[in-house]
């Protein structure tokens, strides 16, 4: 089964007015679709004056967000009020990049009361919540807190959707961009594979290719075409295997830790382009690079777990072309094992002076990543999928694996509860994103139309 966005909005402006309520988001199987995956219904039991909706998508050729924001407008407002209420919010704030003046204009237009919109610079990565909410508010989320620390909770604009809808949540909106035939966004149902959302892209242009899950910023490298799509999975990047970007995305860790021994000169641009660092934040990835050649001691450590793994460091800053995110990452296990965490005031915490002017603007970001030569665009597409299998993880969430409630052979329909989050551990259920025969795995519910 496919719905088009157009008819989503529509079914939803239909349907009634649901209650919001966290219990009912947790019966949803609603998580974080911008790729955190965070339980919606942890994260709204909560009170803050102040819900954001994270409208920055900013990784580059990714336009999901704008598609959505731009066909489903009505539902997407009266999820961002759902999500006001439930937290007791007063106000609400879309935060969107200042160049799309069009969906600005419709938003204002359309807005409910209590919310506004937030123009925001077109610079990466202004979707990284600490970022988003110091560009909003100019309050400073602390070292490893949240952002009802300063009492604001922040939703991606798909999340604020699926609230609205009041259905279990079977189908994921994700961007297929660069070295495809039409670069597009479509409407999945999750546990298709990456090739068959590949091929309604019209398919790669070139014979060899790497695939990145996610965009190419904070990507996964798919390991086969064969990966299923997930509630989190925003965009799909085709590229040629022979890009850079999927060589460094496929480096070897052994290979960074290697050249970055041997090639870091310690120019600290990697941390003045930090933008945690430039937030504040203790967090200094040139510090983490001497970690390889010397046993610095604890502060090099520390400097790693405050890192949001954006990867300006390594995919703009660094002039040798070394891999300071990665080196932030390995680290990280380390740091946390030895309880190395910032114990510092967090009202000492103060952007760095020259933040604002440091920002990197996406046009040149995609320069320097050798993305100029990939079309720029995602309109969302009408595609209509009728997959024979699809495979639904159950682990696609924050937390720990789902727990099946069906069996090899049981028939299930669209919508129907697939798995729940083990007993007083944080998770998400799943549902059936098609209707069939279920096969359950070590990994997953395989349903068979
Ligand atoms: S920017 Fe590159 S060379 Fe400079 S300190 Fe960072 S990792 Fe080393
Ligand atoms: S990936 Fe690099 S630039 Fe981004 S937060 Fe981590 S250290 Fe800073």
């Amino acid at each position: 089964m496919t719905v088009s966005a157009k008819a989503s909005a529509g079914e939803a402006a239909g349907g009634g007015a649901p209650r919001p309520s966290a219990d009912r988001l947790e019966e949803l199987g609603i998580v974080g679709a911008g790729g955190g995956g965070f339980p919606a219904a942890v994260k709204f039991r909560t009170r803050v004056s102040l819900v954001i909706a994270n409208a920055a998508e900013c990784e580059p050729l990714l336009h999901k967000d704008k598609e959505l924001l731009h066909h489903s407008s009505e539902p997407f407002l009266r999820g961002l009020r759902m999500a006001m209420e439930m937290v007791g919010a007063r106000e609400g704030v879309v935060g969107i990049k200042e160049k799309y003046q069009d969906i600005i204009a419709e938003l204002e237009s359309l807005a409910p009361a209590g919310v506004r919109v937030v123009p925001l610079p077109d610079v990466y990565p202004a979707g990284d919540e600490f970022i988003l909410v110091h560009l909003v508010t100019g309050r400073v989320i602390p070292p490893g807190g949240l952002p009802k620390d300063v009492d604001v909770v922040v939703a991606n604009v798909e999340t604020l959707i699926n609230i609205a809808l009041d259905r279990p949540v079977t189908h994921k909106y994700l961007t297929v961009a660069g070295a495809v035939e039409n670069p597009v966004t479509l409407r999945v149902p999750v546990g298709i594979t990456i090739g068959e959302a590949i091929e309604a892209a019209g398919g790669a242009t070139v014979d060899d290719i790497g695939v990145l899950i996610g965009g190419v910023m904070m990507a996964k490298p798919a390991e086969s075409l064969d990966v299923p799509v997930t509630k989190t999975t925003g965009g799909i990047v085709v590229l040629p295997a022979s890009h850079s970007l999927i060589q460094r995305h496929n480096a070897p860790m052994i290979q960074v830790n290697r050249i970055g021994r041997s090639a870091c000169d310690q120019c600290r641009f990697c941390t003045e382009f930090c933008p945690r660092f430039l937030l504040g934040h203790p967090i200094q990835p040139h510090r983490a690079m001497q970690s390889l050649g010397f046993a610095t001691g604890a502060d090099a450590m520390v400097a790693t777990l405050y890192c949001c793994e954006c990867n300006l460091c390594t995919m703009y800053a660094c002039p040798e072309d070394l891999d300071p995110k990665n080196v932030c990452v390995q680290a990280k296990p380390l740091a946390r094992e030895r309880g190395l965490v910032f114990k510092g005031d967090p009202a000492s915490i103060t952007p760095h002076p020259m933040a604002e002017f440091r920002r990197v603007p996406m046009r040149r970001l995609i320069a320097k990543l050798g993305l100029g030569q990939f079309n720029n665009v995602g309109p969302l597409s009408q595609h209509a999928f009728s997959p024979r299998t699809v495979k639904v993880l159950l682990k696609q969430h924050a937390g720990l694996p789902a727990v099946p409630v069906v069996q090899c052979g049981d028939r299930v329909r669209v919508g129907d509860l697939l798995a729940v989050p083990q007993q007083g551990k944080l998770g998400a259920r799943v549902h059936a994103s098609i209707a069939g025969v279920v096969k359950v795995t070590a990994d997953a519910v395989v349903i068979e139309a």
